[in-house]
């Protein structure tokens, strides 16, 4: 699975659209908000010519990454909130954050999914999408780990995929360097640490999974 991932990077996401009769190229790239250049990039057509009844492939942002960004920016987040992040896995094959917000909730967490961040993998939202919890909305500690320090201090990201069997996504990783990057710019101070959970002292894990990324991921975000 890893290893044959979409060359897409994460900010070109597709919808695909059923070409209906009379449609422009013009006119559907305003509807979408993209452009009939970017329309006819991604399908590669050499001029606007399209056929009814046809697919296209309509790119789309990520709109997770620009929700992150703006709601973020919105916050104000004081410097010296959040001290860790934290990466996890969901450890099931698909998921999104409102799935795992319910199952959260039903298992007694009355502020519902634990974590801050989920980076989808293209079954129950986008390939690289980033969704913002409500607890990140809210400032509220998360509930990702059992260490309490962590929970307080700590940015839970949680990719959804299962790492004991398969990658990450390359979507997954462009879009965790996006959110890194947006964080450490807006909210993190210089001292901060990035951990994955497994490594937290005490917490019994494997996540997030053999296959994660945690070295190369460390020896980036290691001050
Ligand atoms: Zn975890």
């Amino acid at each position: 699975m890893g290893g044959c991932a979409s060359k897409l990077v994460a900010d070109e996401i597709h919808k695909t659209y059923r070409i209906q009769k009379g449609d422009t190229l013009s006119e559907l790239a305003e509807k979408h908000g993209t452009t009939a250049s970017a329309i006819r990039k991604a399908n590669g057509l050499k001029n606007d010519r399209i056929i009814a009844g046809q697919r296209l492939l309509i790119p789309v942002k990520p709109r997770g990454v620009e929700d992150f960004e703006s709601v973020t920016r919105a916050l104000r987040v004081p410097r010296d909130r959040w001290k860790f992040v934290v990466a996890h896995h969901s450890a099931t094959p698909n998921g999104n954050a409102a799935i795992y917000g319910r199952n959260h909730y039903r298992r007694g967490m009355r502020d519902g999914l634990a974590y801050h961040f989920v980076i989808g993998n293209g079954i129950d939202s986008g390939d690289g999408e980033i969704e913002v919890g409500p607890r990140w909305r809210k400032q509220l500690r998360g509930g990702h780990v059992k260490s309490p320090i962590y929970n307080q201090y700590g940015i839970g990201i949680c990719f959804v995929g299962n790492f004991m069997k398969t990658r990450p996504t390359d979507n997954q990783i462009s879009s965790f360097h996006r959110l890194m990057e947006t964080l450490a710019s807006d909210v993190l101070g210089t001292n901060y640490s990035f951990t994955v959970h497994k490594l937290i002292r005490g917490e019994q894990t494997a996540c997030p999974g053999r296959y994660f990324p945690t070295d190369a991921l460390l020896s980036k975000y290691t001050s």
